[in-house]
């Protein structure tokens, strides 16, 4: 199956997840289009085996990402941001080895906000706001990172590859 997800180690892809992406322009699209794109990020982001994916990872500019992380009680959560804006961070941080599928084979200790609150609109346009602590604030500030043209490896001090890429 032909790779969905835009790498890093591609010129023309780099180039583009290096860019800021735009706000989300809920009246360009109709209800089942944005459910096809909730959908099909999704999709992908399983088949990956991600916890989160942002829309310029599949090659498009808007501000979006989802993120499915473990609910504590053997079942998972999915969330589905559009046009995110952190609100709040925690001055207390936490270390943890992130990796990215943009950038496959490579991970490294990235220091966060421990606790973030992230503004945005669900997928009926409507707003939300999550409070988030542990793997989904985490997963919050990958994605939001990526929606500003930032990659993790920009704020890791040590890199680790492993030997051969998947
Ligand atoms: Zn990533």
């Amino acid at each position: 199956m032909e790779n969905e997800i835009w790498m890093l180690k591609n010129k023309k892809e780099e180039k583009f997840l290096r860019k800021k992406t735009v706000e989300f322009d809920f009246k360009k699209f109709t209800k089942k289009e944005v459910v096809a794109l909730v959908a099909r990020m999704r999709r992908i982001m399983h088949v990956a085996n991600g916890i989160g994916l942002s829309a310029n990872q599949i090659g498009l500019p808007f501000r979006v990402f989802v993120a499915e992380v473990p609910d504590g009680n053997g079942g998972t959560k999915f969330y589905a941001v559009f046009n995110p804006k952190l609100e709040k961070a925690s001055e207390e941080t936490v270390g943890y080895e992130e990796g990215c599928l943009s950038v496959p084979g490579t991970w490294g200790d990235v220091e966060r906000p421990a606790q973030v609150t992230v503004g945005g609109f669900d997928k009926n346009g409507k707003p939300a706001k999550i409070k988030a602590w542990g793997l989904l604030a985490r997963v919050f500030q990958h994605e939001m990172d990526h929606l500003n043209g930032k990659l993790f490896i920009d704020r890791t001090k040590k890199l680790f590859r492993a030997e051969k890429e998947a």
